[in-house]
């Protein structure tokens, strides 16, 4: 792979990278549009990081499915697909890591322990295998893709962080390689997760901006759902990720649902329409 990416740069080519953990669905693929509109060559890693998988969380039953995956790589048009092992990536004696500080501890990062330092490491090391000039995450999960650019910031990282919106079912679920693990009741009930940003959505259009508020309507549209259960559903400003009091800045609605055993994460991205403007502008 660095042999490859060197010969691109060599050639002065635009190299855009695409991390994944396969199990590939249409949020990836938009990703890899993206990068296909703005690099050339584009390359797609699929790695299951062990290293972001708590003991107790599911990286030995995770969907694996390598071969559609590069059959869908293929005809997205991408170059190479880097898929190493985890002994590669992680020989023995390896050692080193990299965290973000403060921001890795909260919500996700609370729930999930150390499961931010497993990406940001593995993020870093994909980017100095590839050293690509963009690299591209989804919004979909928002608080990794802001760690990601800070990361990016604070190590002088020459690559350009992207960061793309969530792709939804009509119903607006949300795309993630983990609805395959939902039964059919539980699909229906993980819509409550999109019903719960469109309910703070209304009542910041009625012009509600008081953040405990905003969260009482959160909690009560997923309360009111039979195989839901809040992990957090918060107000948070999109610089730090900490609570806010009032909604008057750029800031995300964060929600972390178990539908039965399965967690499901979703956000909203709010923004005020210009500088000190009250009227919001909603990212779904
Ligand atoms: P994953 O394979 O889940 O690690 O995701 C790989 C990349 O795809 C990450 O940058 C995710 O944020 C992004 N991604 C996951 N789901 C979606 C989605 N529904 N829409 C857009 N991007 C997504």
């Amino acid at each position: 792979m660095k042999e490859q990416a060197r010969q691109a740069r060599a050639e002065s080519r635009i190299i855009g990278l695409v991390p994944t953990m396969g199990a590939l669905h249409a949020g990836h693929l938009s990703l890899i549009e993206r990068a296909r509109r703005e690099c050339s060559p584009v390359i797609a890693s699929i790695f299951v990081n062990p290293k972001q998988f708590g003991p107790n969380e599911d990286f030995s039953k995770y969907p694996r499915t390598f071969e559609r995956d590069s059959e869908k790589l293929q005809s997205a048009g991408v170059d190479s697909l880097f898929a190493p092992e985890p002994s590669e990536l992680y020989p023995n004696g390896f050692s080193t890591y990299v965290n973000v500080d403060g921001l890795s501890d909260r919500l996700e990062g609370r729930s999930r322990p150390g499961h931010f330092r497993g990406v940001t490491t593995v993020v870093m090391k994909l980017l100095q295998i590839v050293q690509p000039n963009f690299a591209y995450f989804g919004r979909k999960d928002a608080q990794q893709s802001r760690l990601i650019t800070q990361m990016a910031r604070d190590l002088n990282l020459d690559t350009g962080i992207v960061v793309c919106p969530p792709v939804r079912e009509p119903d607006g679920l949300a795309l993630s390689s983990r609805n395959v693990y939902l039964s059919g009741e539980e699909r229906k009930s993980a819509t409550v997760l999109y019903r719960a940003l469109n309910a703070a959505k209304s009542e910041l259009v009625a012009g509600v901006r008081d953040g405990l508020q905003l969260r009482d309507v959160l909690q009560r549209t997923l309360g009111a759902e039979r195989h839901a259960r809040v992990d957090y559903a918060e107000i948070v400003d999109a610089e730090l990720f900490d609570p806010i009091v009032r909604v008057n800045k750029p800031c995300y609605v964060l929600l972390a649902v178990f539908i039965g055993k399965t967690r499901l994460i979703d956000n909203l991205y709010i923004e005020p329409k210009s500088p000190g403007s009250d009227e919001l502008v909603f990212h779904f």
